[in-house]
């Protein structure tokens, strides 16, 4: 078992009071590890056939404050993250044709070169928006027997049965003998008037709610492999039971993902891990709410999505400019993540001044004055701050409470409010962890690309300067120079400007 003896115990912030949402309940429960002080946690990961969208990244950025927040109250935690690189259908109703396989087939690559091609971009842009990485990120494809083996002991436990080489989930039966829909909190009676009436395509299963753990492989598709059952592919539900299963243990401590796997990816998840040992996985299951964009999920079939990438550049039709990955990773941080949060130009311009307060507050506080006497109760804006992280991972309301804490950081600048010596130290503490340690966020001024704007500006005023001497040998120097730098210099009538050629 991978929680392992450790001789020495670890030291879990005595003020942790962490309480965690559990869906399975339906309220809030007091965080209480399996294994203290491991944790394990499992996040439904992307499927790789395309670019992930803005929503993709706010739930893995929602985990990510899990993740920092555990481990700074002392926690270690074991985070697994997969990549779906197979099995991904193109309805969740066992439909259509694989994801990445059609995406291959379309562009005449491999499967793992398309897989491959967007995750180093995926892992560019969540590194972007300083997402911490998981300790282990399998791929399905990697984990075929480990999917067959389970699929077997679901059959051996009478609750799957084989039609021609497909092997199918039986729900009904399984739902006699276990709460299928706890999860979505919705009755089986129900579910089976929402699925169309007709077996048409599907003619080998015997239930309407049965879903594949295992599919055979017509001729044509590209990934397949050899199975008890003739040569095949897993279904999408079972990489997760097969992986979490590996890495975590029969039973671990948080397994999440967007609340729109609620009702068939987790709930199947459940299913599968129940028939093969009796019981749920995970204690918690946490679900982050959707990005919108004019109320809209963000999706890429709605046509409304945009990518990281468009977001930092700006652009995008949606988009009035570009935004800095701080001030994206800040505005998504000023909604609770089971909250929705939709995206605006303003909204996210309001965030941009929102971080900039923060980040000027931050750098005046090594220069605070001190004083005999504090007017400023820094004790207790530390427990703001920690209560509102321990309510569910409320980050917008400790952020609020940072932002009192700016209001005052002013005040004291200004000889407005004054500190003691022990409480700046303990206010320069309190921000470092919270701000840069828990929210993870970082000042922008170190970034290459605000570093070459600042040199460019430099640069360009002193070029101008020279020319004002009429010193144009000087000045051409430098035009030249940097287009062999790749920078391309410009004199209009408006002044001069710059870009990349
Ligand atoms: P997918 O690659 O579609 O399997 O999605 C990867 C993760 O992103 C899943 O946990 C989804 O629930 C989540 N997700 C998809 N769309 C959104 C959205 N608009 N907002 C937040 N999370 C999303
Ligand atoms: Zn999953």
């Amino acid at each position: 078992m991978y929680f392992a003896s450790h001789a020495h115990s670890h030291y879990i912030r005595p003020m942790h009071d962490l309480h965690i949402y559990n869906t399975l309940t339906r309220r809030k429960e007091p965080f209480q590890p399996l294994n203290p002080p491991h944790v394990g946690m499992y996040v439904c990961g992307p499927t790789l056939y395309t670019h992930a969208h803005l929503g993709n990244c706010r739930t893995f950025l929602s985990f990510d404050i899990v993740f920092r927040y555990l481990r700074h109250l002392g926690y270690k935690v074991r985070y697994v993250r997969n990549i779906t690189d197979v099995g991904h259908l193109e309805s969740d109703a066992d439909e259509g044709e694989d994801k990445v396989a059609k995406r291959a087939r379309l562009e005449k690559l491999e499967p793992m070169e398309i897989v491959q091609f967007y995750a180093v971009d995926f892992h560019r842009i969540l590194d972007k928006l300083n997402l911490l990485p998981p300790s282990i990120e399998p791929l399905a494809s990697g984990h075929i027997p480990e999917q067959i083996e389970m699929t077997q002991r679901i059959l051996q436990n009478g609750m799957a049965y084989e039609v021609n080489g497909t092997v199918w989930f039986d729900v009904e039966k399984f739902a006699k003998v276990f709460p299928y829909t706890q999860l979505s909190n919705r009755q089986l009676d129900e579910l089976l008037d929402g699925t169309r009436d007709n077996l048409e395509g599907q003619d080998e299963k015997r239930g309407r709610l049965d879903f594949a753990l295992w599919k055979r492989a017509t001729p044509g598709h590209i990934m397949r492999w050899n199975s008890p059952w003739g040569v095949g592919f897993p279904g999408w539900h079972i990489e997760c039971s097969a992986m979490s299963t590996k890495y975590l243990g029969e039973e671990f401590d948080i397994h999440g993902g967007g609340m729109d796997l609620i009702p068939t990816h987790h709930t199947n998840e459940i299913a599968q891990h129940a028939a093969c040992y009796h019981k749920n996985p995970a204690r918690y299951w946490m679900h982050t709410n959707m990005l919108t964009v004019n109320g809209q999920k963000m999706s890429k079939s709605l046509g409304n999505s945009f990518l990281p990438a468009e977001l930092f550049s700006g652009n995008h039709p949606l988009l009035e400019r570009g935004y800095s990955p701080m001030v994206v990773r800040f505005f998504m941080l000023q909604a609770h993540y089971r909250s929705t949060l939709d995206f605006s130009n303003f909204a996210i311009q309001a965030a941009e001044k929102g971080f900039q307060r923060l980040m000027a507050a931050l750098e005046l506080i090594p220069h605070l004055p001190v004083s005999d006497t504090s007017t400023v109760d820094v004790p207790a804006l530390r427990q703001a701050v920690y209560r509102a992280m321990n309510d569910d991972f409320n980050t917008p309301v400790a952020l609020a409470e940072l932002f009192e804490g700016v209001r005052h950081i002013y005040a004291i600048h200004e000889g407005r409010d004054t500190l003691t010596a022990a409480d700046k130290e303990q206010l320069q503490k309190l921000y470092n962890e919270m701000v840069f340690d828990v929210l993870g966020l970082k000042p922008e001024k170190n970034s290459d690309d605000t570093l070459v704007t600042g040199l460019m500006q430099l640069i360009l005023d002193i070029r101008s300067e020279v020319r004002s001497k009429k010193d144009y040998a000087t000045s051409d120097k430098i035009r030249d120079a940097l287009a062999k730098l790749g920078i391309q210099v410009k004199d209009g009538k408006e002044g001069t400007t710059w870009s990349r050629t």
